[in-house]
């Protein structure tokens, strides 16, 4: 197979610097200002490279804004908020959530909306996106780079739909001398190889369930310092300004050793070392220690529930019934297909977990997560 621009690229680095680590790595396959997955690649929809839940179905997006408006009356329907997405790829989940707070003209009037989203090529999308409705008050739609840019003079709502599984993670391998920082470099045929990197790490520097984890030689444990880091940001933010954030991403609920790197392309499962800044990379986001990060902030976290169970709860059934109430038997059969995709255990149902962090002095009672 023929090197991409980047794999060469990133050659040329570790000729000169060594190899990479596996966050590295990941960050210049995303994030390379020139070559980037997501700085240059079109990833979403049928003809991409993955379908996000928000683009499977406008159900996704209208249940959230069900949510969101029930929230925002929850804390006391503040006369001016933030309501902000990070990472939100095309802009559909903001399009169809705002279709719903327009039933809310006091929540219309009080919304000032946010998008934090580090790829320009995704941003002009986004603004297309956002153009084809009509806003919902005079306040202009603000960009931002880092949810530091976001105001601190009102409270916050976030939602964040497939954002931490695109964030760097390191990887360690277990070998009979301890663990060593999982790294990619060059082969004697200076071909992209996994590889270990120094160590080992000392034993208190990992995680408890690791220390006391007897996994094989060969076992790879992750961490995801970078998205722990951002759950914890957001909720300093909430505890200081009130209000809350939704997380939805693929993972687990339980710390444990596991490989859960990988890449996709045209919807299929290809290898990391390949296809470099032209598949997309993720890596499975560890729940338990998002959980952790985000009461480390100070929120008081609900949940995690299956996205399955999240949305029944939030009433899909009933929401797609409303929207095929007198619609061609083809148009119904569509909509279930959406209903199942976004819901059936066997398909995004189990894998996908929502955890909801609140600000402290709000204490809710978060539905569906506390009833
Ligand atoms: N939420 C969207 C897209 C998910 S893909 C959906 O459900 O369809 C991940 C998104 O996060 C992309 O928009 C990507 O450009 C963005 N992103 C990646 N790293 C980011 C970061 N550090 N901060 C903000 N956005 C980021």
């Amino acid at each position: 197979m023929k090197d991409t621009a980047l794999a060469l690229k990133l050659k040329r680095l570790i000729e000169r610097d060594g190899p990479l680590t596996i966050s590295e790595f990941m960050r210049h396959c995303l994030s390379d200002p020139e070559h980037g997955y997501y700085m240059s690649a079109n990833p979403f929809g049928e003809n991409g490279d993955f379908v996000t839940a928000p683009e499977v179905s406008q159900l996704f997006g209208e249940l959230l804004g069900g949510w969101t408006l029930n929230l925002w009356r929850e804390i006391g329907s503040p006369s001016h908020f933030h309501l902000v997405e990070i990472g939100p790829g095309r802009g559909t989940l903001m399009s169809d959530v705002m279709r719903v707070l327009r039933l809310s003209p006091a929540c219309s009037a009080a919304v000032n909306i946010h998008l934090v989203e580090t790829s320009p090529r995704l941003r002009k999308i986004q603004e297309q996106t956002l153009a084809a409705r009509p806003p919902l008050n005079a306040a202009p739609t603000h960009w931002a780079s880092h949810i530091g840019e976001i105001p601190d003079d009102a409270p916050i709502i976030a939602l964040a739909n497939e954002l931490f599984d695109a964030l760097p993670i390191h990887q360690y391998v277990k070998t009979p001398e301890g663990w060593f920082e999982r790294v990619v470099g060059l082969d004697a045929n200076g071909v992209l190889c996994f590889g270990q990197g120094p160590g080992p790490q000392p034993e208190n520097a990992l995680p408890e369930a690791i220390q006391t984890n007897s996994a094989e030689i060969g076992a790879i444990f992750e961490t995801q310092p970078q998205g722990d880091a951002l759950a914890q940001t957001i909720a300093e933010r909430l505890t200081r300004q009130g209000g809350a954030a939704l997380f939805i991403d693929y993972g687990y609920v339980r710390a444990a050793v596991g490989d859960s790197l990988q890449a996709l392309r045209k919807h299929k499962m290809v290898s990391p070392l390949e296809h470099i800044g032209d598949a997309d990379l993720t890596a499975h986001v560890n729940f338990e220690s998002l959980v952790r990060a985000s009461a480390t902030g100070g929120a008081q976290v609900h949940g995690p529930l299956t996205q399955g169970a999240f949305l029944l709860k939030l009433g899909l059934l009933e929401r797609a019934g409303a929207l095929g109430a007198g619609k061609s038997h083809a148009e119904q059969e569509r909509i279930r297909n959406q209903v199942e995709r976004l819901a059936a255990p066997q398909q995004m149902g189990d894998l996908f977990k929502v955890v909801a962090l609140s600000a402290p002095q709000n204490r809710l009672s978060l539905f569906p997560f506390d009833s």
